[in-house]
């Protein structure tokens, strides 16, 4: 990892809107929306890990919305997998349809939409943690002229930086683990070409998308812990995975740490998120929810409290009804099973 990151200096908690001119002329940073030493720092550190030029934006939806509204055009197809992250299929389908945007839904574990302009990856996705064959999708998607991004906020440029599988885009809700605490509401873009940046820079800055000092500056003191935290939660995540898995009121668990061979290919942990089905349905599902006591039974994930919510109630029949999410912490992996299992024995 090019910056070592626990060495990182927290820089001051600069909040100023506005920066005098020299003699007339424009600074390093002239007004808040444009720009900020705390987003500059957050993107020099991020670029880096992402071996790109990052953008820092206001939210993972805010990143998302960002890279559509200065990459695609009236007419284009835009391809997100089933079972990832729900809302970035309802921007396209409810919101970006009015301005002639068409939404493609496809199995990410086989190729892309040849119809496709753009294409979204998602390893491993949320909900349903599948895993693309990265290189494979890509190139395919190259071919016929497709831009990529990857939404790799489940992994980390710790776990996987898609820029170095030829992705054109990486893309980050920094709300969950690059900021690992729930205290924070971040998302950030790279691009593999300056000429990109540049592009989606005018696009931050004229729908006034860039993230603010305060959360920059939690970020910027959340990503010197991010490798240990990374590691962590994904290593409880697998151990839980497992005993679920073993568990007899469980009918089916999702985790690429189970056995996925692709995923394996890529990447040496699988990070904080799975997802499970219990028997006994919806009712089961939001029983069991309400049971945990250490896991906080709550939306969100990458933490560092476990977190666990029954997905249905967002998602509606886009999902098994009696799946749970749940997000590994940093809490004591046996005292997590305690209580997964002593809910699971309540069922
Ligand atoms: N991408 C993924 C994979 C997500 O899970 C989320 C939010 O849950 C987002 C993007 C959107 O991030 P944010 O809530 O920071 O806007």
């Amino acid at each position: 990892m090019e910056t070592r990151l626990a060495e990182l200096r927290q820089p001051v908690l600069d909040r100023a809107t506005t920066w005098p001119y020299k003699d007339g002329e424009l600074g390093s940073f002239a007004y808040q929306r444009y720009d900020h030493p705390l987003a500059a720092e957050s993107e020099r550190v991020l670029g880096d890990l992402e071996g790109g030029r990052a953008l820092l934006f206001s939210c993972g939806m805010a990143a998302i919305s960002g890279l559509v509204l200065a990459f695609c055009k009236p007419g284009d197809a835009v391809a997100v997998p089933f079972g990832a992250y729900v809302s970035t299929s309802h921007l396209i389908s409810d919101e970006l349809s009015r301005f002639g945007l068409r939404l493609v839904e496809f199995d990410q574990t086989g190729p892309p939409p040849e119809e496709a302009a753009f294409v979204w990856l998602e390893p491993c996705s949320n909900p349903m943690l599948s895993f693309p064959d990265l290189d494979d999708s890509i190139a395919r998607a190259h071919e016929r002229g497709a831009l990529v991004a990857v939404d790799a906020t489940m992994l980390t440029p710790v776990l996987l930086r898609p820029l170095e599988h030829a992705a054109d885009f990486s893309v980050h809700s920094a709300t969950k683990l690059l900021g690992g605490h729930h205290d924070l509401v971040l998302g950030v873009a790279s691009c593999a070409r300056d000429e990109d940046a540049e592009r989606l820079f005018q696009v931050r800055r004229l729908f006034g998308l860039i993230g603010s000092p305060d959360p920059a500056w939690l970020l910027l003191r959340s990503l010197k812990t991010l490798p240990l935290r990374v590691e962590r939660s994904s290593a409880t995540a697998l151990e839980l995975a497992r005993q679920l898995q073993d568990h007899p009121a469980v009918e089916s668990v999702n985790y690429p740490g189970l056995g996925d061979a692709v995923a394996a290919r890529y990447v040496h942990a699988f990070g904080p998120l799975l997802s499970f089905v219990v028997r006994g349905g919806a009712a089961a599902a939001e029983a069991l929810e309400r049971s945990c006591e250490l896991i906080e039974n709550a939306t969100s994930f990458g933490g560092a409290r476990s977190t666990i919510e029954s997905r249905s109630r967002w998602e509606g029949d886009r999902v098994p009804p009696a799946l749970l999410r749940l997000s590994a912490g940093l809490e004591d992996a046996g005292e997590l099973w305690s209580d997964l299992e002593r809910a699971l024995a309540s069922l």
